[in-house]
Parts: structure tokens; C-alpha cells; sequence
């Protein structure tokens, strides 16, 4: 069941989207060689927190009970997410998956960005490119009338272009009072499946696009990685379904 949001709690998804976005920009001026990743962690963690939010991810259970320990998940090259933040520094020629999710009065947001940490190869432009342009092509069938499986085949058929492969074990979701809501949005498939999308409903689009193979592995608790260890990318909107077309909540260009 896909719940359908009223006015009064999309008000309060996008503030908390609205947080996630401006969390973005205050990491920024951090994405250069040199920055440990937890400094980048503190300040997600800081920007949610001022903005009377909480990290959505510090303490969520993985499926064994084991709590997410950080405020983002940093993944670089080959890891695909669910990163943990530490002493590592950013070396140039990465790129840099950051995903952030906020809660305020009991909503969330949730968004990801991969950063290249310049100079960056041929390959890893390609694959950041492919992967924020099939997220956009995702998002633009999730409007009223389509079906859920026609965003997840956008989001392949354009990764296909570039001869890159789609992340299987892990997809998008639902978003609204819970982080992770029904529907799971996969990112590969045949088009014309599943729920008839409707106005007000609100997704988590969140393509994982892989330079080599589509398999991975999870190492630890939370650390998911590409099978071939070649590097992978990541991007993440929420969005609501609105007038008839996709309105991106976590637009990095809001005041706050
Ligand atoms: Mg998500
Ligand atoms: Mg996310």
C-alpha cells in the first residue's frame, strides 16, 4: 500500500527535504583532497541539527540490529553506499558518494550526491554523468498514470547507454513518516508493472550505477561494495508526484 500524502504532511516532508538539501551545500567547500570524511560527517550532522532535525541515519538498524553509527554514509570508488565515516582522507581522482537523510516532527528526507574529487579519470566523469542523468530519467515518469516499474526501467535503459551496469540488491523507496516506505523502487525492469503512481504520493529515486559488474558484496555491518571492486556511483532525490508530473523536494539551490 503506497500512502498517499495529505497537504499537512507534505508541508513536512519538504521541510525536512529542504534541510537535506541545504545539508549539501554546507559540505561543499569540505569535498577537496585533504578532508577526512568524518569532518564531513560532523558537518551534516551539525547543519541537520541547527535546523531543529535529526540525521536519519545515526542509529538505523541494518537487518541484524546493528545501529548506523553516523550521520551520512560516505562511500568512495568501488563503495556502493553505506559508507561509515572516519580518519580517511579525500584523495584527488575519487569520487565520493554522500548520502544524507533528515527527520523533523516525525518526517523525513532523503537524498545522495556523488562529488568528484578533481582531477577525476574518464571513466569516473562517464559514470557520475550516467548515473545523475539516469536519475533524472527516473524522475521524469514518475508522474500520475504511469506505473512504478517505469521509473526503474528509465533508470536502466539509460545506464544501459553507457554501457554500465544497475546496483539489483539495493533500490529506492517510499519516504514519509518512515525512512524507508512502501514502495521498494528497483532500478532495473520492464516497463508498464506494478501500482498506477498517484498525485501526492512521495519516492526516494535512488539509481547505483556500476562502471563493471552489478553485483555486490557487503562487507561488515553496513559497508556495501562493487563485486569487481570497480568504482560505482551514486544519486538520490525525493520527489512527490504533483500536478501531474515529478516536483524534485531536495533541489540543492534552497534558502536555509
Ligand atoms: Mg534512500
Ligand atoms: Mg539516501
Amino acid at each position: 500500500m503506497i500512502s498517499i500524502k495529505t497537504p499537512a504532511e507534505l508541508d513536512a516532508i519538504r521541510e525536512a527535504c529542504r534541510i537535506v538539501a541545504c545539508a549539501f551545500q554546507a559540505i561543499e567547500s569540505l569535498m577537496v583532497p585533504g578532508t577526512p570524511t568524518i569532518k564531513i560527517d560532523e558537518a551534516v550532522e551539525k547543519y541537520i541539527r541547527s535546523q531543529g532535525a535529526r540525521p536519519a541515519f545515526k542509529g538505523y538498524p541494518n537487518p541484524e540490529g546493528k545501529a548506523f553509527p553516523a550521520s551520512a554514509c560516505i562511500s568512495i570508488d568501488e563503495e556502493v553506499v553505506h559508507g561509515i565515516p572516519d580518519g580517511r582522507a579525500l584523495k584527488a581522482g575519487q569520487i565520493v558518494g554522500v548520502d544524507i537523510g533528515a527527520e523533523k516532527e516525525g518526517f523525513f528526507g532523503d537524498s545522495a550526491v556523488t562529488y568528484a574529487i578533481h582531477p577525476i579519470d574518464e571513466l569516473r566523469k562517464r559514470l557520475m554523468q550516467a548515473t545523475s542523468e539516469a536519475l533524472m530519467c527516473g524522475i521524469a515518469k514518475a508522474r500520475e498514470g504511469n506505473r512504478l516499474s517505469d521509473i526503474s526501467h528509465a533508470v536502466e535503459s539509460h545506464a544501459r547507454t553507457y554501457h554500465f551496469s544497475v546496483v539489483r540488491d539495493l533500490v529506492g523507496h517510499g519516504i514519509g513518516r518512515k525512512l524507508h516506505e512502501e514502495p521498494q523502487i528497483p532500478n532495473y525492469g520492464s516497463p508498464g508493472r506494478g501500482p498506477a503512481l498517484r498525485e501526492n504520493m512521495v519516492f526516494a529515486i535512488e539509481p547505483m550505477v556500476n562502471a563493471g559488474t552489478y553485483e555486490v558484496e557487503t562487507i561488515g555491518d553496513w559497508l556495501v561494495v562493487t563485486r569487481d571492486r570497480k568504482p560505482s556511483a551514486h544519486f538520490e532525490h525525493t520527489i512527490v508526484v504533483k500536478n501531474g508530473d515529478a516536483e524534485i523536494l531536495t533541489l540543492r539551490n534552497q534558502s536555509g
